[in-house]
């Protein structure tokens, strides 16, 4: 029988649940991250849970619906509180998401209060009077306000998230924060008193917060940036542990899939090659002229398997991407690459790859669902907010790590291949 999970997160974006889900791991709490409201009970114990959905700019109405399928899910799984983590410069519209999805929670948890903080010190937010500062700019003279989706062109977070509620929004402000945990859950007394029920907090150093952790312990919801978690696994008893990013022992041959054609991931792969390390490149025009690249790429790795990591790649300077992309079109040369990727990591997984990186976000995205991949457990990290993951499966499962574009060291493929 699993024991009951302790923190039920609901993150409304993929990146940013690993995000909070790598902070949960560091401050000792054994994570899952599961992808979309799982079908299934949670796989193995667990301590916390981070549901990631696609709710951030999604019609509220659908955020809302999503958030409490999520809810429901996680409170089945006995999780004793809630987090709303939403992104750490409270992308947003007038519309929602943050607000109506919070007051929905708040709605089917029964609560009257919850507070709501994007800051994250260790990250470049933070937040003080009740506005966001990214660096030593307001958020509203940030790179933020020109977002294509969500522009912020208001600092004021609680001029911005009382737009979005029908409940009143307040502010505990930093002077409570510093002063301790005892005059944080004074201040929300007293907001209480007056009517609020959705508070932004205070918060410029990574103290701010384990002081709002720690104040905040009884309330059944949170709602924040991942930096908010860095003060809740003491709530539960638990302190940073190496046993928390505890894996199963790897498994199976090791590969690398890349379809970034970020800088970064340009630089790891020139790096991979000139260390010697066996890559095969994939040339998009062929693919769009309906050579099967994928079964290519899959004979030329099947024999090099046993020797160490190889690459399949299609990772490419700018001139070369935009070349392909004027010819095919930017979503049409996405998407081909993306299913030949795709393919390439079903085809690599069932030859006895049981060690994949993948480097790209929409390119990890494709290869995990191609692989049926719902649930995964959080391990050690290899770089910054790069962490290893395990999911359960057939012959001792399958190790993955997934890397945004622009994360990691020149080394990480190499560093990554050493689990
Ligand atoms: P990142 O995390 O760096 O943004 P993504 O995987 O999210 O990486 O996005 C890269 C996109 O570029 C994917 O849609 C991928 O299929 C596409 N792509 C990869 N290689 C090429 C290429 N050589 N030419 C054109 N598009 C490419």
């Amino acid at each position: 029988m699993a024991t009951p999970l302790l923190l039920g997160c609901i993150a409304d974006d993929f990146t940013g649940a690993t995000d909070l889900a790598n902070n949960l791991v560091r401050g000792g709490m054994r994570t899952v991250q599961a992808i979309g409201v799982p079908r299934a009970p949670l796989q193995g114990d667990a301590d916390a849970v981070v549901i990631a959905l696609k709710s951030r700019t999604v019609p509220a109405a659908d955020a809302v619906r999503e958030s409490l399928q999520a809810l429901a899910w996680l409170r089945a799984q006995g999780a004793r509180q809630i987090f709303f983590k939403c992104c750490s410069t409270f992308d947003s519209t007038p519309d929602g998401n943050i607000g109506p999805v919070a007051e929905a929670l708040m709605d089917a948890l029964g609560t009257d209060f919850t507070i709501a903080t994007p800051a994250f010190p260790d990250n470049q937010r933070t937040v003080f009077q009740g506005h966001l500062f990214v660096g030593d700019m307001l958020l509203s003279d940030s790179g933020m306000r020109d977002h294509p989706l969500t522009p912020m062109t208001d600092a004021n977070l609680g001029r911005v998230l009382q737009a979005q509620c029908r409940r009143r929004v307040g502010l505990i402000d930093w002077r409570s924060v510093a002063a301790g945990p005892q005059a944080i859950r004074q201040r929300i007394d007293a907001l209480r008193a007056e009517g609020v029920a959705l508070a932004i907090a205070d918060a410029v150093s990574n103290e701010d917060l384990l002081r709002l952790g720690a104040a905040v312990a009884d309330l059944p919801l949170l709602t924040g940036g991942s930096g908010l978690a860095i003060g809740l696994p003491a709530n539960f008893g638990l302190s940073p542990a190496p046993a928390a990013s505890a894996l199963p022992p790897p498994t199976g041959a090791q590969a690398i899939l890349s379809g970034s054609c970020s800088q970064a991931t340009n630089r790891q792969v020139a790096a991979f090659i000139r260390a010697g390390h066996a890559a095969f490149a994939l040339d998009p025009p062929r693919i769009a002229a309906g050579e099967d690249l994928a079964a290519e790429a899959l004979a030329w790795a099947a024999p090099r398997l046993a020797d160490g990591p190889v690459l399949v790649y299609s990772t490419a300077e700018p001139d070369a991407v935009h070349a392909v992309q004027d010819r095919l079109g930017v979503q049409q040369a996405g998407a081909l690459v993306e299913r030949t990727l795709a393919a390439v990591a079903r085809g690599l997984v069932a030859r006895g790859v049981g060690q994949l990186v993948i480097a790209g976000g929409e390119t990890s995205g494709a290869c995990v669902q191609a692989l049926d991949v719902t649930q995964l457990r959080i391990g050690p990290q290899i770089d910054p907010g790069v962490p290893w993951c395990h999911a359960q499966g057939p012959r001792g499962g399958l190790h993955l790590v997934l890397k945004s574009g622009n994360f990691g060291g020149d080394d990480f493929f190499a560093k990554a291949a050493l689990l």
